[in-house]
């Protein structure tokens, strides 16, 4: 489903990917976790070439994301992401925002844009939310609607860059239990996260990053969790920390 393989990515001198390479299949649940600036931001917006890298392949559903000739705007449209920050269109009602790029970039009717718009957002809990706007919703009910947005491009893949981190404590859970139902539903996910209990309860696998954007750690939930003596020193203190 996603091939990365020897990825490498510099900003002039420093090199911040180095030789990266995972296959995530369907329907797994890719969690990367890793200190700050080890990449982990850089490494997923690489897959729906957000960040152009210098060396390496990637294939997104075969198509390959490093090749020039890729029609970049069709393959983002089926690569789902949410970001830290709940980034809609603050002068756009929550439909027009579900509904926007259905019809710019899928050409679907703006009937049928909104049918889908609103079953996604039904199946995030907010259908009752449609005509507000953005800045009349908490921080979890636009991430929630940002989450929408994205299921509604009908996405192969959805990639979650720290989708709580930015959210008051008690709004984390109700965005982690849409995600939550998302993987068990099946949905393939590459999830940048510290939430370890997400982690736990969902992952298929971890991808541990150290700094200077190495993949340290790529293995599966239960190794991860369950055998730490198994885990690289750096891993362990990581771990340490945080759990
Ligand atoms: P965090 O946990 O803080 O979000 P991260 O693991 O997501 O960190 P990245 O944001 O991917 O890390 O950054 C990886 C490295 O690339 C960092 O050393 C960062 O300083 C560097 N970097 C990111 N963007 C740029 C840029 N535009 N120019 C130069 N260096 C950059
Ligand atoms: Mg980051």
């Amino acid at each position: 489903m996603i091939e990365l393989k020897n990825v490498s990515k510099w900003y002039g001198p420093v090199q911040v990917l180095t030789d990266c390479s995972t296959t995530i299949h369907k329907g797994e649940v890719v969690v990367v976790c890793g200190p700050s600036g080890s990449g982990k931001s850089t490494l997923i917006k690489t897959i729906n070439a957000l960040e152009p890298f210098q060396k390496g392949e990637i294939y997104v559903d075969g198509v390959p994301v490093h090749d020039p000739k890729t029609d970049l705007p069709r393959l983002r449209s089926r690569v789902g992401m949410v970001f830290q920050h709940f980034e809609l269109f603050p002068h756009l009602s929550v439909t027009d925002n579900l509904t926007l790029a259905q019809v710019k970039v899928l050409g679907r009717s703006p009937d049928e844009a909104l049918k889908r718009g609103l079953q996604m957002l039904e199946r995030v809990g907010l259908g009752a939310h449609k005509d507000k706007f953005p800045g009349q919703l908490s921080g979890g009910q636009q991430q929630r609607v940002a989450i929408a947005r994205a299921l509604s491009m009908d996405p192969i893949v959805m990639l979650f860059d720290e989708p709580t981190s930015a959210l008051d404590p008690e709004m984390v859970g109700e965005v982690l239990d849409v995600m939550v139902g998302l993987a068990r539903e099946g949905m393939t996910m590459m999830v940048v996260t510290h939430e370890m209990g997400f982690a736990r309860k969902v992952s298929s696998r971890v991808i541990f990053m150290d700094v200077g954007g190495r993949i340290l750690e790529d293995c599966s939930r239960d190794e991860f969790f369950d055998h730490p003596e198994a885990r690289q020193p750096r891993t362990k203190e990581f771990l340490d920390k945080i759990l």
